[in-house]
């Protein structure tokens, strides 16, 4: 721990994990005992709202399917959840759990509208037994994400009745036996009712709600000892040992399953205190980067654990799920690695899965995806029409799910810190209006086109002068970070945090540039993925979108929403990469981040391509240019790119300048490039 102090300011920098114990929050409601104190605690929604591209973002979300699907997809439309006679399970929540946050961040009336008719049947549907939601339904599941919906609504209208249908809930929980059977979806996924029971404490300091979810804890899949013993490992995926049922072990190999899970130690840690918990989720992380990593901060499944080659597929749902774990887990743990993650899969793998529009999204991405079609796949168990950007593929949970990544994402920017602070989780653009020091509400206005660009100011917003810690967070990727205001500077190094403690007032700027610089990841085959900042670079390919009609007649929606996707370039190169210079012979250029935003619609910020999509948008938003080769032998196999050869592989073609643009602007792409072996060619860069 570093600690000094400058000048009469009062600056305090220190490297922290978890450093502000020992303090309380007196504005926001954190853990108190018999909880564990976590390191932060995540603001009310509506606390943060989104600015710059990532409004556009959220605009475009509710302009696509988030804003439309209800009004034409049967089981959304026709929901028992919403009082009708229709699907009764987890649709109903799924949607609603990214609707809420959706509609309360971008203060859309005709949304908040369309929550209010969703809610107030559920909130009407609360029993005298503390049973809710349909009557028809009589599995806890759907209840765990419904339970996620109603703490969100608390939080955004502080309507009491919300408040009230959850404490019925869980005491029903401990008035009744307990129903978490590990071969189910309910009690594989139990602990996710522990995220709402936390809250619940915390917002009611009622301690027989702990009693609920320690019965929850004891009673249900025990994902701590799966993460100590890790059985899906690299052996069980060569040996074709990986179980592909939906029930018994295969639950335990399945990815969404995986994504929530590995949030579950880290919950019950808050009331064990035992380190146990705390090392069973950094051990799950690792291995799950260790025998399924992809690009992008992801692991596969397509749709039980799939290993780590760049071929295999990862559901969107587990994208999201992942997502929302990592957030959980960074509130409890402070660990800047989990935030670094939440980054890489928030500006690579969600986008790179879902078209600009949000109209189409896949059921399975690939890190090497040089064609989306329906043609057969090597998936471990989902359909053929995993891959292709469409309303529905392969299956429908994903287009229930999917509408809480950015929303989640945005909400959890900003946290308050146990000494009256806050702290800065991720950057993007952003507005944060909270209570500081002794109860001041402030504002920090965040400006930025981060990921595109590295530079990054905040403006505080005061009435009076007012002091206040100020927590902001260096990437473990980058070397350091100059933070000035005032004409000081302070530097945090990589992987710290750094605490800025002023007596602000109003206008006042802290401005650091977080550094892009070019790196290079190992990954399968001794292949590469070159990183600038936290986005992935893929290989920009040429492309042709076919509208295709599967199996059913998108409910009668009138415009084209599936698509396949052809490449009308090369793809099979291999990259020319300096490992001990990685930046050597790369060229980049910053494109303007928004160009044609649509005053009510947002902008397609993930655009890139030639095609159906260039109507919206010029460029990506950064475009690299490097020296790759072709590699002729590099062929597609089972429809997908092959696997890329072992690496360093000798030149055999011409040097050529090959152009990348971020991930998730990619929708076709090579991300796992072979390398070239640079001794055994002349004057490749110069
Ligand atoms: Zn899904």
């Amino acid at each position: 721990m570093i600690k000094g102090f400058l000048s009469i300011f009062t600056i305090a920098l220190l490297a922290i994990s978890g450093c502000t114990e020992n303090n309380i929050n007196t504005n926001y409601k954190g853990n108190t005992e018999p909880l564990k104190q976590n390191s932060y605690i995540k603001l009310p929604l509506g606390s943060v709202k989104p600015d710059g591209w990532l409004k556009d973002q959220l605009k475009a979300q509710a302009a696509g399917l988030t804003g439309n699907i209800d009004d034409f997809w049967p089981d959304l439309l026709n929901s028992a959840w919403r009082g009708c006679t229709g699907d009764a399970w987890e649709r109903g929540p799924y949607f609603l759990d990214g609707l809420v946050p959706l509609a309360y961040l971008l203060d859309d009336e005709k949304l908040k509208d369309k929550v209010k008719a969703w809610i107030e049947p559920i909130l009407a549907s609360s029993s005298d037994s503390g049973w809710y939601g349909p009557v028809k339904n009589k599995d806890r599941w759907p209840l765990a994400v419904a339970n996620k919906v109603l703490m969100q609504y608390y939080e955004a209208t502080s309507d009491q009745r919300a408040l009230d249908v959850l404490k019925k809930y869980f005491r029903y929980i401990l008035d009744t036996p307990p129903d978490w059977p590990d071969k189910d979806w309910r009690g594989v996924r139990a602990m996710e009712n522990a995220v709402t029971g936390y809250w619940l404490y915390r917002q009611t300091g009622e301690k027989w709600i702990l009693e609920s979810i320690r019965s929850i804890q004891e009673n249900s899949s025990d994902w701590t000892s799966y993460y100590e013993k890790f059985p899906w490992d690299s052996v069980a995926v060569a040996d074709h040992k990986i179980p592909l049922q939906w029930k018994e072990d295969g639950l335990t190999a399945h990815v969404v399953n995986n994504a929530m899970a590995i949030k579950y130690p880290g919950l019950w840690y808050q009331q064990s205190k035992d380190g146990r918990y705390k090392k069973a989720v950094f051990a799950g992380i690792e291995k799950y980067d260790s025998y399924h990593g992809q690009a992008g901060g992801r692991f596969s499944g397509d749709e039980h654990l799939s290993g780590n080659t760049p071929d295999r597929g990862t559901e969107l749902c587990s994208v999201v799920e992942y997502m929302y774990s990592l957030e959980e887990l960074y509130a409890i743990f402070g660990d800047n690695s989990i935030a670094d993650r939440l980054e890489l899969l928030t500006f690579n793998s969600l986008p790179g899965t879902i078209t600009p529009d949000m109209w189409a999204h896949q059921y399975d991405q690939q890190s090497n995806q040089v064609l989306v079609t329906g043609a057969k796949r090597a998936w471990s168990s989902n359909g053929d029409y995993s891959n292709i950007y469409g309303l529905m593929p392969n299956f429908a949970c994903c287009l229930a799910n999917m509408h809480q990544g950015w929303p989640k994402f945005s909400e959890n920017l900003w946290m308050a810190t146990n000494d009256n602070g806050l702290v800065a989780v991720a950057y993007s653009p952003s507005i944060v209006k909270a209570k500081v020091g002794k109860g001041k509400e402030i504002t920090i206005r965040e400006v930025t086109e981060y990921p595109f660009k590295g530079g990054i100011k905040l403006i505080i917003g005061t009435a009076d002068a007012v002091k206040f810690p100020l927590y902001l967070r260096v990437p473990e990727w980058a070397d350091q970070i100059v933070f000035s205001f005032r004409g000081k500077t302070v530097t945090g190094r990589a992987g710290e945090t750094v605490r800025l403690t002023q007596r602000w007032v109003d206008g006042d700027e802290i401005t650091f540039s977080v550094p892009m610089k070019i790196r290079l990841e190992e990954r399968f085959n001794n292949s590469v993925s070159m990183l600038r900042g936290p986005l992935y670079l893929s290989l920009r390919i040429k492309k042709e979108y076919r509208s295709v009609k599967i199996n059913y007649d998108n409910f009668g929606y009138k415009g084209s929403i599936d698509w396949e996707i052809y490449p009308l370039s090369p793809w099979n190169y291999g990259l020319m990469a300096d490992k001990n210079n990685p930046g050597r012979g790369i060229e980049v250029t910053e494109n303007p981040v928004t160009i044609f935003p649509f005053a009510d619609k947002g902008d397609m910020v993930w655009n890139a391509d030639s095609g159906k999509y260039i109507v919206w948008k010029k460029d990506a938003a950064v475009v690299v240019t490097a020296r790759g080769m072709k590699i002729p032998e590099w062929t597609l196999k089972n429809n997908s790119a092959d696997l890329p050869p072992l690496s360093p592989v000798k030149p055999e073609g011409v040097t050529e300048v090959i152009e990348l643009v971020p991930y998730g602007s990619a929708k076709l792409r090579i991300t796992e490039f072979p390398v070239i072996d640079l001794t055994q060619v002349q004057d490749v860069i110069r």
